[in-house]
């Protein structure tokens, strides 16, 4: 089978790509990428020699070379990961957003369906999407698959467009396909201007943790590796048409996260156990910004026999081994213009 992953080089795309590409070998795996500043070979370069996978480098938008590259290698299934990903930069630039995520969606969407429309047998569109499309909860309930969608950021705005397109494709050209919704992840590779390894990196080098308003903003939080682990399951097993929603049973305030975070660096570097919480800082609130997510995953729980492997203590604790032990990686990425761009959205503030 020929797959297609968009959006590889990325966090959770270089996790699905490793595991896709030494977890089934006779599959032939390409991994689609622009290099934006969230991208990174250096991610997969463990996976430079296996004869079954193949880097393209290329934008979604670029609709020419998408139908090129359809033309050329005629994907059987596509894994869709490509996306600008951050809700802050999607606040500054919500076009970006909206090109790469629903324009690039339908580019692929359309050279697919061009592709196979007279042909589904064992196709598939899996379109890897995010729980903020359902908008924010109150202090109880959670995130079903049916609940209705209500996003509140141009990031979850963009998400949640390109899912009722993948949906709408399936409804009018009989696409096959399905959707994941996910809670945050965190786990090795992942750019520092999410939480987990901003504070990793800003904890290193002794510089302040700013915490959006008073802290209390609620996250469930998934080790990516067990993201992997799901988007593998539901790409074999998972039925058409239908939606999973993906979630770590396991919610934490914003603060308590941080705090929990500093005390797990100070005893790695060898601290005074809260002497990182000292670099705490409350910051100005983020616009529209979601109190509370929290995920149902009962569904994949009982159909697909999925739950994650690590606990938050566990999958925290190696997620800290790897930055630590990856320094020149995380030194690579916070170089350049990575420095203008944190200064610009967290010290301004
Ligand atoms: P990421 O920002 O780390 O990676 C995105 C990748 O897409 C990068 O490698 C980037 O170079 C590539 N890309 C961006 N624009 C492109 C374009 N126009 N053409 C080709 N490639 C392009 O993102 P991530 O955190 O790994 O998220 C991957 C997917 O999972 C996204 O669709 C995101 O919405 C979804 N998701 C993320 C989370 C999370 O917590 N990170 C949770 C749920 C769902």
């Amino acid at each position: 089978m020929k797959i297609l992953i968009t959006g590889g080089a990325g966090f959770i795309g270089s996790h699905v790509v490793r595991l896709f590409a030494t977890k089934y070998p006779n599959y032939q795996i390409y991994n689609l990428d622009a290099l934006t500043y969230a991208g990174n070979l250096e991610n997969l370069k463990d996976l430079e020699s296996l004869n079954n996978y193949t880097f393209i480098k290329g934008d979604i938008t670029n609709e020419d070379f998408i139908k090129q590259i359809f033309k050329k290698y005629k994907f059987e299934a596509i894994i869709h990961l490509a996306a600008e990903s951050h809700v802050d930069r999607s606040i500054t630039d919500p076009l970006a957003f909206a090109k790469t995520n629903i324009l690039g969606t339908m580019i692929l969407l359309n050279a697919f369906k061009n592709l196979w429309k007279d042909n589904w047998n064992d196709k598939l569109f899996y379109h890897i999407s995010t729980d903020e499309v359902y908008g924010t909860l109150g202090t109880d309930g959670l995130f079903k698959e049916s609940t209705p969608y209500a996003p509140n950021s141009p990031y979850s705005a963009s998400k949640a467009s390109s899912d009722h397109f993948v949906r709408a494709y399936g409804e009018t050209y009989n696409l096959p396909y399905v959707i994941s919704n996910c809670s945050n992840n965190y786990g090795p590779n992942q750019f520092p201007e999410k939480l987990i390894p901003l504070f990793i990196n800003n904890i290193i080098n002794n510089k302040v943790l700013p915490v959006y308003g008073d802290g209390n903003y609620t996250r469930d939080w998934l080790y990516v590796k067990d993201h992997a682990i799901a988007i593998d399951l539901i790409f074999h097993k998972g039925k058409n048409a239908e939606t999973y929603n993906i979630g770590g049973f396991n919610e934490w305030k914003n603060l308590d996260l941080v705090k929990l975070l500093c005390d797990v660096m100070d005893e790695k570097l060898d601290r005074k156990l809260g002497s990182s919480q000292e670099l705490i800082t409350f910051i100005k609130d983020r616009p529209g910004h979601d109190l509370r997510y929290a995920i149902d995953a009962s569904k994949i729980n009982n159909n697909l026999g999925w739950s994650p492997s690590v606990t938050f203590e566990q999958g925290l604790l190696k997620t800290v081994d790897w930055y630590l032990e990856n320094s020149e990686w995380l030194q690579n990425v916070t170089s350049g213009n990575y420095q203008s761009y944190y200064d610009k959205m967290y010290l301004q503030n």
